[in-house]
């Protein structure tokens, strides 16, 4: 099954993926959300199917 990488504040997936140069050793790897600018460490992941379910709670 597919996995849908979500934001845990609007419910958007439209995340991107941002890295941050001076942290290259640990090759931290932050994301953003593009919708409501939301940015972190952790986005939650989710079956596609259960996403639809998941973002009924954000509206
Ligand atoms: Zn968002």
């Amino acid at each position: 099954m597919k996995k849908v990488r979500f934001c845990p504040k609007c419910g958007s997936k439209d995340i991107e993926d941002i890295y941050f140069a001076l942290y290259f050793i640990a090759a931290i790897g932050r994301k953003r959300c593009r919708k409501c600018g939301y940015q972190g460490m952790f986005f939650p992941e989710c079956d596609e199917e259960d996403y639809k379910e998941i973002t009924k709670k954000f509206k």
